[in-house]
């Protein structure tokens, strides 16, 4: 069982879940997705071993022989937390608090092929998965308990993902994440002084600016943010403002399955394969609807270690000017075949 605790030093949870260890671990070679085997007989997550995993709380069916799925959510076997009530004490006292770890963690199979990522799956499939997090979010959002719902995906070695087959996870917490209440103070303050939307100022002025547009949409803007931690993060942000990636409106779903793509693949053959963490940031489930905030999506290549200077002073070194990645994506997307990236091709960018 687990169980979140409160750093008394920063004031941020921690969740401790010793059950994690158990989880089968492949050992990642540094090999690219596409030399990987189409279907592997140990992978957990393959068509036909669905024994292996709990049973899907949500699928979406294909027509494929080979596969009765095309995406198939189910619950974490090694959940870092749980909808199982247990006997763990809450916690009290200035040092010591902690409350049992209630929530849900969840394994969204992207695709039934073991050797594909987003980069490489049709902007239908990507539409779909994209579909699944949206379904799953806004199912959960709906139990009164939980408060945060942090969609992620962790693809390669260095990403700190343990199973090579493509998959996102989702985890919903009792409590609003710190990474969520920072920015939202942030943003709070920011509408207080100036009166609007901080993230609609923002892509607002990186359209004016150009530098550091990656492309640009009818419904969203793609950019690499004026402090970027590392090389290469890139942000897709919707040009209307809303809060929660649960509302956000199924007519631009494929819009953003097709830019989402053309990233990712563009990130493949630009920079090898590299490892990456992709998160939605969305407002929490208990506030869908302010003025402050809006969601995106971050996507951070894992280029560089983060080290002891970034853990004891919390600053990152960043060895790669965003206004030179976005220039560098662009040019890798013109130096592309004309059938990949077409939503990157713009040149009237800068
Ligand atoms: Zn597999
Ligand atoms: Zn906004």
């Amino acid at each position: 069982m687990s169980e979140l605790r409160l750093d008394p030093t920063t004031r941020e949870w921690v969740i401790m879940a010793p059950e994690r260890l158990k989880r089968p671990q492949q050992t990642l070679k540094k090999v690219p997705t596409e030399g990987l085997p189409e279907r592997d007989e140990a992978c957990p997550f393959c068509p036909g071993n669905e024994d292996q995993t709990p049973e899907a709380v949500f699928v979406i069916p294909s027509s494929d022989r080979y596969s009765e799925w095309d995406v198939r959510v189910v619950p974490n076997r090694f959940a870092a937390l749980t909808m199982d009530e247990n006997n763990l004490p809450v916690r009290e006292g200035p040092l010591n608090r902690g409350m049992p770890g209630l929530g849900v963690h969840e394994v969204i199979i992207d695709n039934p092929s073991h050797n594909t990522t987003i980069a490489m799956m049709s902007y239908q499939q990507v539409e779909n998965l994209l579909a699944a997090y949206q379904q799953r979010y806004n199912t959960l959002k709906k139990e009164q308990h939980l408060k945060s719902i942090t969609i992620f995906k962790n693809h390669g070695r260095e990403s700190g993902t343990s199973l090579a087959h493509p998959h996102s996870q989702l985890i919903a917490t009792p409590i609003i994440t710190p990474y969520y209440h920072r920015r939202f103070d942030v943003a709070v303050d920011y509408y207080s002084d100036v009166g609007n939307c901080l993230y609609c100022d923002i892509l607002n002025e990186e359209l004016k600016n150009k530098e550091r547009i990656v492309t640009k949409t009818e419904d969203f803007v793609v950019f690499h943010p004026y402090a970027s931690r590392s090389s290469y993060e890139t942000w897709i942000i919707p040009r209307a403002h809303y809060s929660s990636f649960g509302l956000f409106p199924e007519g631009q779903r494929s819009g953003l399955a097709v830019l989402l793509k053309d990233i990712l693949l563009c990130l493949y053959r630009g920079l090898n394969d590299p490892a990456y963490n992709l998160m939605i940031d969305t407002s929490v489930t208990t506030d869908e609807e302010n003025p402050y905030y809006h969601w995106h999506i971050r996507i951070v290549p894992r280029l560089s270690m983060i080290a002891g200077f970034e853990m004891g002073s919390g600053i990152y070194i960043n060895t790669m000017l965003p206004e030179d990645s976005a220039k560098s994506l662009r040019d890798t997307a013109q130096s592309l075949p004309d059938s990949e990236c077409l939503s990157l091709k713009q040149k009237d960018i800068s």
